[in-house]
């Protein structure tokens, strides 16, 4: 039953007309001692389905139930609905596409679900994006202008303002850095439920970007955008020894021969071998043979592709298994250069493919310098290596648990020769990890919470400050 625009909404069946804070709950009948509902745009849902969606995500391991979900029909609808939650202390998180692996977007009180805010608009060299917009239908509107986002992550699918919260990494962050860095300003609307413009040296702008939405929930972001070439030319070489993978990387993100650098690593008879992948973007034929002098030598597969078939390669792969609801216990870690390669040699002699199950191990460099949103956390050495295990199997609960308990002491491992975690994967951490994590801008970090969301309403599946 819908009670109408601009009224609050509709559950299974009866409408929410108010909130009991007392019992903590929506209720269909306003009594003494409840609460209106704030008048909406949109919808308030309870109802199975639309609860049941917000209590999963990619990861398949945390499931939290909301006590109801948001599906905003105006950014005043976030702004009255944080307000609200502030006032009442009701949790509340923004669900984007839901890939977290580990309930980052969950709450046990509201989700705000920010797909309907997905407009985009165009212009030159900026895009103005609703925070629920995803990449790909970025990329799309942008290469219809001749225009691409610098930075994309290897999956399309995932939301702007998912990323913009934790980093958005990919094989071109070596030249452009992080999704976060391709920022320009941002709309954001804090704990307290102030809608807030802001921009580079703006307090606010650097707690939000990589802020794990502990600050703010981003509504609207103004992006970069650079020309986008035709076709993007891709070079598979592989190699039997790590180490070999990790000097061609090096040496091609030093000289930043080519637009993308990324790398993988797969099982092989007896063990792994070590895929170097990378792309030219080109309008004009690029010179092969340049591009791979210096590498260590090793067969190379060349392959051609239009660029957006380029960007989409691997959204017919994640679209198929997603709804296998397989659990993904990931583990993603930024390795400082010098360890790099002790340390995932160690991983590997570890680890089995079956411990992997059908997801892809990655392992790519950085330049630490490019990276420059302070809440983005990385090792402090100009080469900075993505490790990421993204682990997709059928497990039972023990043997999840084992997983986790494997990351856990990955990450320890980690965190030993210097390095942090990307925080999109499913290591089980406390506040006191998250205090390392943040070092020397801890400090600010409570200052910003104490400020942004003194009720600390936002975002408890991080669960940053507990
Ligand atoms: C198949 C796959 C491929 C991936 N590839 C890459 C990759 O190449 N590079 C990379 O960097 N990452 C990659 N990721 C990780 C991904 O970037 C993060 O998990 C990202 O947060 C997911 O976006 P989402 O829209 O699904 O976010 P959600 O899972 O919905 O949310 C993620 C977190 O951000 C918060 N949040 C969401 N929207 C907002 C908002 N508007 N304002 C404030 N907080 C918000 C949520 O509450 C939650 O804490 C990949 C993930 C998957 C599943």
């Amino acid at each position: 039953m819908r009670v109408g625009r601009r009224r609050f909404l509709v559950t299974g069946a009866a409408a929410v007309v108010a909130f009991d804070p007392l019992g903590l709950r929506w209720v269909a009948q306003a009594t003494p001692g409840t609460v209106a509902v704030p008048d909406l745009d949109g919808e308030l849902l309870t109802d199975p389905a639309a609860l049941a969606e917000a209590a999963e995500d990619y990861g398949q391991l945390v499931h939290r139930s909301p006590r109801a979900v948001l599906r905003p029909g105006s950014t005043r609808d976030v702004v009255r609905m944080v307000r609200f939650a502030n006032r009442h202390r009701i949790a509340v998180a923004m669900r984007g596409q839901g890939h977290s692996t580990f309930g980052q977007a969950q709450s046990a009180g509201v989700v705000i679900d920010s797909r309907p805010l997905s407009d985009i608009a165009v212009r030159g060299t900026t895009a103005v994006v609703g925070a629920g917009a995803t990449w790909g239908s970025l990329v799309d509107a942008a290469l219809a202008l001749g225009m691409t986002p610098p930075v994309a992550t290897d999956y399309l699918g995932l939301s702007i303002g998912g990323t913009l919260s934790v980093g958005g990494i990919g094989g071109a962050s070596q030249h452009h850095g992080s999704q976060v860095d391709t920022v320009r300003s941002l709309e954001v609307v804090t704990g307290t439920g102030d809608l807030v413009r802001c921009a580079p040296g703006d307090r606010l702008f650097d707690a939000v970007l990589g802020g794990l939405g502990q600050y703010g929930l981003i509504v609207r972001a103004w992006l970069d955008l650079v020309p986008a070439a035709a076709t993007a030319r891709v070079y598979k070489l592989t190699y039997d020894h790590l180490t070999d993978l990790t000097a061609a990387q090096r040496i091609a993100v030093r000289d930043g021969r080519f637009s993308y650098v990324e790398g993988q690593i797969v099982p092989a008879e007896g063990g792994w071998a070590y895929v170097l992948e990378a792309a030219s973007y080109h309008d004009t034929e690029p010179d092969d043979a340049k591009l791979l002098a210096g590498l260590p030598p090793a067969d190379a597969e060349i392959t051609d592709l239009p660029y957006r078939a380029w960007l989409n390669r691997i959204t017919d792969v994640v679209d198929q298994i997603r709804p296998l609801r397989l659990p993904n216990p990931w583990v993603n870690l930024f390795l400082p250069d010098a360890g790099t390669d002790a340390f995932v040699a160690d991983v590997l002699s570890r680890l089995t493919p079956a411990e992997v199950g059908g997801g892809p191990i990655l392992l790519y460099p950085v330049h630490r310098a490019r990276m420059t949103r302070p809440m983005v956390r990385l090792p402090d050495t100009d080469l900075v290596f993505l490790l990421s295990i993204l682990r997709a199997l059928p497990a039972d609960d023990a043997t999840v648990d084992a997983l986790l308990a494997d990351n856990r002491a990955m990450y320890d491992d980690a965190v030993r020769i210097g390095g942090t975690q990307y925080p999109i994967g499913s290591i089980p951490v406390t506040p006191a990890d998250w205090q390392r994590h943040y070092g020397a801008r801890y400090r600010r970090v409570l200052a910003d919470k104490a400020t942004y969301d003194p009720r600390r309403v936002l975002t408890p599946g991080q669960h940053v400050f507990g």
